[in-house]
């Protein structure tokens, strides 16, 4: 293991970090205090714009020269680029989104767009997805630049002291709607700004204590989506003589078949992440890990028993293609029986299941008696994606999180959901969920995502600012 000393960060002085700690705390909240909301609420549909703006402000404040597009208006993403000296490949990408999901302010305790600072947490709307991430992405353009002004260097145009890759700082509008005024307008008319050997993004890198032991998931691939309508056909009739087949009565068995959990399907991520992971915990939970890495249906249910629920209902979402059905139409009035329903599925796909493979598995699902009266129509489609669990961007990940938690228990994971990921890896550009995080044992963390109190502690930030910059350092160097 590498010496604590010998990281790049340790070059940096205590009084440095503390200031750089308070601007990223400040960053932070001064974004989440942008309602940047998606979809755009009508009363101020500019929130991704003017995010886009406070950050290009602040780079500019730095002495850099960012870029912001607007392709549709008020959805604006921005973009910077620090220069290194060309020797060392293709540049580093610090990729982020800038829009966050709506926030009903009933259940909260702190208003979710004031930023509060709490026992110790920064509230709001965004603190986890993802404007905890912009926030340290920043800190760490921030402290490359001091250094290139402190060598008496102009960090708009001359290579930063030691980074011979360039650093991409890309930071989309319209993460959570799909990226059509976002990452994929980005791909078609500024590839540029995603052109990397490798890039950082959000969901992973942050720890979950499970049985007193920290792991750290770092996102290497992510499930793709799959959303179907399917019109289910009755016969129009009068509510005062049933049919069989009224339209609400076939939707609701179709409903009913879809929801049961398909079948075991075990990608290569997931047996490394259940029998690494494994090796971490107490036997019976390890049993249950390592049988469900080998497809054993048994372990799958007995999960359910065995850990927490939240964790129980991901782990079960990542070892299978999901089928939710979600939307449910039909009917007209009390007495007329429908002749046509119309249902919408949420389908998540692993890698490796063409949409062709999800489709056929929804019509194996309806049965051959239900049919020949449903219609699927594909609403769209999101690709899985996967980066590799190996190589020099994987080992600096993984190692750099050892360097500062030598208890850390690193594994390569998926989300159960899609994030820009989807636009890079397709580029050819290596894309990892790793948004490092130290967390409270007790936080939970994945239930803040989309949440109600979302929140992230300040201690979590100091330590994921060194080791971000120690991972710039290492892959740029
Ligand atoms: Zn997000």
């Amino acid at each position: 293991m590498t010496e604590v000393s010998a990281l790049p960060s340790s070059r940096i002085d205590a009084h440095a970090w503390d200031r750089a700690h308070e601007e990223l705390v400040a960053t932070m909240r001064e974004l989440i205090r942008i309602p940047s909301v998606n979809p755009p609420d009508p009363a101020r549909p500019d929130g991704e714009l003017l995010a886009a703006q406070a950050i290009a402000a602040m780079l500019r404040g730095l002495g850099l020269e960012p870029e912001i597009v607007e392709p549709v208006p008020g959805r604006g993403s921005v973009h910077a680029r620090l220069r290194g000296d060309g020797t060392g490949g293709e540049p580093f990408l610090l990729l982020s989104h800038l829009d966050v999901v709506p926030a009903p302010p009933e259940r909260w305790t702190h208003d979710p767009f004031a930023a509060d600072l709490a026992d110790g947490y920064v509230y709001g709307r965004g603190a986890v997805d993802m404007k905890d991430m912009i926030a340290l992405e920043l800190g760490v353009i921030r402290l490359l630049v001091a250094e290139a002004r402190a060598a008496g260097l102009d960090p708009a145009r001359d290579p930063i002291p030691g980074l011979r890759r360039d650093v991409l700082f890309t930071c989309t509008a319209d993460e959570e709607a799909g990226g059509d005024a976002g990452a994929r307008w980005i791909v078609q008319e500024r590839p540029e700004w995603f052109r990397a050997a490798g890039a950082v993004n959000e969901s992973g890198g942050v720890s979950v204590t499970v049985a007193g032991r920290r792991i750290y998931p770092i996102q290497v691939a992510e499930k793709g989506f799959a959303p179907y309508r399917i019109v289910v056909t009755g016969t129009w009739g009068h509510g005062s003589m049933p049919r069989d087949d009224n339209a609400a009565v076939l939707a609701a068995r179709v409903v009913e078949r879809l929801a049961i959990p398909g079948p075991i399907l075990i990608t290569p991520v997931m047996v490394r992440f259940l029998e690494t992971v494994a090796t971490a915990l107490p036997a019976r939970v390890a049993d249950i890990l390592t049988r469900l890495a080998a497809g054993d249906p048994a372990a799958d249910r007995e999960l359910e028993g065995t850990c927490e629920p939240m964790y129980a209902r991901t782990l079960r979402a990542l070892v299978r293609d999901t089928t939710s059905p979600d939307v449910i139409h039909a009917g007209v009035k009390y007495n007329v029986i429908p002749g046509e329903a119309i249902l919408e599925v949420d389908c998540r796909v692993l890698p490796g299941t063409t949409e062709a493979e999800m489709r056929a598995e929804l019509e194996r699902r309806i049965g051959p008696d239900l049919l020949p009266i449903c219609e699927l129509q594909a609403i769209t489609w999101g690709e899985p994606v996967e980066s590799p669990a190996e190589g020099p961007l994987w080992d600096i990940l993984a190692g750099t999180l050892r360097d500062h938690d030598p208890e850390a228990v690193v594994v390569p994971a998926m989300p159960p959901f899609a994030t820009d990921a989807k636009s890079t890896v397709p580029m050819g550009v290596p894309t990892y969920g790793f948004s490092p995080l130290r967390l409270d044992p007790d936080e939970r963390y994945l239930e803040r995502f989309h949440g109600v109190d979302e929140r992230v502690s300040v201690d979590a930030l100091r330590f994921g600012l060194p080791v971000l910059y120690d991972v710039v350092r290492r892959f740029c160097g």
